[in-house]
């Protein structure tokens, strides 16, 4: 089965309203890789674009970056119900098609958002590790290289947007982690 239908046989995915792919520059340098679509999300068939998705693009505007300089998809391509937390089965059905794109859009530079998307890269993307890899709290702003399709990636797991709506005091957190996210944007071999 390819990567499109191995993500439409999933539940969620004959439920969902729309499959939300991604968006934002194709050859961006950087790509940024949440969790699952919400709501909004859902209904409009973008990632990013509710509550998490608006506070997302003040914390890039702050270092001077738009959605428009990075590349955004997420773990899943479906709203799970109730935004549950996507399943083992979700995620080893859905990311097969993230590969595809990280393939496609050549990336130098990945930023994990939460848990999900970091403890996916963290265990080279084998799902059945995900359990065993350490949490955001402690790996935030760790820089580590990874390899995906033969290619050397710089992995940057930052804090969910999200989390920074609910917890104020993980934005500075945040902000330092962004400084390296920035720095890595300027390098002109970046591009
Ligand atoms: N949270 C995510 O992780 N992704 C979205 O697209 C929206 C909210």
């Amino acid at each position: 089965m390819d990567y499109i239908e191995l993500a439409k046989n999933t539940e969620i995915c004959k439920n969902c309203k729309n499959i939300v792919v991604g968006k934002g520059n194709l050859s961006a340098p950087i790509m940024f890789v949440g969790e699952a679509p919400g709501r909004n999300e859902d209904e409009q068939g973008l990632p990013f674009v509710g509550a998490a998705g608006k506070n997302l693009d003040k914390l890039l505007e702050k270092v001077g970056l738009s959605m428009n300089d990075v590349y955004i998809a997420n773990i899943l391509k479906c709203r799970p119900p109730e935004n549950r937390g996507p399943l083992p089965e979700e995620i080893k059905a859905h990311t097969p098609w993230l590969l595809k794109q990280i393939e496609e859009i050549k990336p130098k530079v990945i930023c994990s958002l939460g848990n999900y998307a970091t403890k996916f890269f963290l265990s080279d993307c084998d799902v059945d590790l995900m359990g065993k890899q350490p949490g955001i709290t402690s790996v935030h702003g760790k820089v580590k290289m990874i390899e995906l399709h033969g290619k050397s990636v710089k992995l940057i797991p930052l804090f969910h947007p999200a989390a920074i709506i609910y917890n104020r005091n993980l934005l500075g957190e945040w902000e330092k982690d962004m400084e390296i996210v920035k720095n890595e944007f300027n390098q002109k071999n970046l591009f």
